[in-house]
């Protein structure tokens, strides 16, 4: 057994810096016996909605159901097509099919692992009714460029910002922030995420006044007056002390975004001092985008065995994503295969993400970065 560790993810690290802040708001809450949808989730939409730059914020129960509430929220349902990333997290491509819509795939680019927009507009049909692109890893799809064809043709913007609370891209003069480009954005507060609750929690920005009180009665069984039902909704809230402690946590966001920024550099640089630029290619940041480095996905040679070796040494690493979403079982039924996304089935086969967090340790990279030299000198 190696005596020491390193895990992709220390969330105790974390805690132990804001420990005393979150104490003191769970236990505002808990004296107030307030716990589904009071002052503090208003408060934490406001905060939200301010940070990501967009009138509205919905605070619901996870992001899988952001993101199932923003295509109900647009109608979409059987025979509409929607187009989105085959290279994602299940629930991007799954709240499509939940709603009895197709999703509709194109492939990634190879450079920074997110959608290929220059891809998108030829899958365009007379049915596609919204477009899904995923800010991968922490960084954005640059979908300011879509949305002139978009928006003339009526299909919807939703963002899945799951991975990227915080990140933006500016474009000559203008700022675009993640959740804010789109008619609608999806976050995801899961507790691993950069921006992570203590269960289960999400949210969903809109730029539209409408969807956002479509929202929120969807996400209260379809009702603006309890009992009264105008829509079928579901029961997709967010808590009280959630939103509590993501107040604290939000507050501290900029600072941890910007450790993971640091973070990611040294490993650039350690990969050349190491001399790895042979095996290892790190994530590309692409022009004008602030990657904020949610994951630290790198493509490397011999994946499998590296990471089997870096075990044995200690040192945990993840793969996201070991089989892309068109190739799943349960979607074998919209006809795709193996072949038809060259560049994100090849990723799904070289891609490895190494621990990555605020509180990660120069000293912990450089031993990870050694190792995996060690192991290419083998
Ligand atoms: C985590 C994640 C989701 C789902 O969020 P949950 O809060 O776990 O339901 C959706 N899309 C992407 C890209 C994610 O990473």
């Amino acid at each position: 057994m190696p005596d020491r560790r390193l895990p992709t993810l220390d969330l105790k690290r974390n805690y132990a810096r804001v420990r005393e802040e979150i104490r003191e708001a769970v236990d505002k809450v808990l004296e107030s016996q307030h716990f589904i949808l009071g002052p503090e989730v208003r408060a934490f939409e406001e905060e939200a909605a301010r940070m990501v730059g967009v009138p509205h914020a919905v605070g619901c129960a996870s992001g899988t159901d952001a993101l199932v509430l923003a295509l109900m929220a647009l109608k979409i349902g059987p025979g509409d097509e929607v187009i989105t990333t085959p290279y994602s997290f299940f629930a991007t491509a799954s709240c499509i099919t939940r709603q009895g819509a197709r999703p509709v795939f194109v492939d990634i680019d190879p450079e920074t692992y997110n959608l290929d927009i220059g891809q998108v507009l030829e899958k365009i049909t007379p049915r596609t009714k919204a477009v899904i692109p995923v800010h991968l890893f922490g960084q954005m799809v640059p979908v300011e460029g879509l949305l002139p064809e978009l928006q003339k043709r009526g299909i919807a913007l939703v963002e899945d910002t799951a991975q990227a609370f915080g990140a933006c891209r500016q474009v000559g003069d203008r700022i675009y922030r993640a959740g804010a480009v789109g008619e609608l954005g999806c976050i995801s507060f899961f507790p691993t995420k950069n921006l992570g609750a203590y269960g289960d929690a999400g949210m969903i920005t809109s730029t539209r006044e409408d969807l956002a009180k479509s929202l929120r009665s969807l996400r209260v069984h379809g009702s603006t007056e309890t009992y009264f039902h105008d829509v079928v909704g579901m029961n997709s809230r967010l808590d009280e002390i959630q939103a509590a402690i993501l107040r604290v946590r939000l507050r501290h966001l900029q600072e941890w975004n910007e450790e993971r920024r640091q973070a990611a550099a040294r490993y650039a640089l350690l990969f050349r001092e190491y001399g790895l630029q042979e095996q290892v290619r790190p994530p590309v940041e692409a022009a004008g985008n602030t990657h904020i480095y949610h994951q630290y996905v790198v493509r490397c040679r011999e994946r499998d065995a590296l990471q089997a070796y870096l075990e044995k040494e200690g040192i945990s690493t993840r793969v996201y994503y070991p089989l892309c979403l068109h190739l799943q079982p349960c979607f074998s039924g919209l006809g795709y295969a193996e072949g038809d996304f060259p560049q994100a089935e090849a990723l799904s086969r070289d891609s490895l993400a190494l621990p990555i967090f605020p509180e990660l340790k120069a000293e912990e990279q450089e031993w990870l970065v050694s190792a995996m030299a060690e192991f290419y000198r083998r």
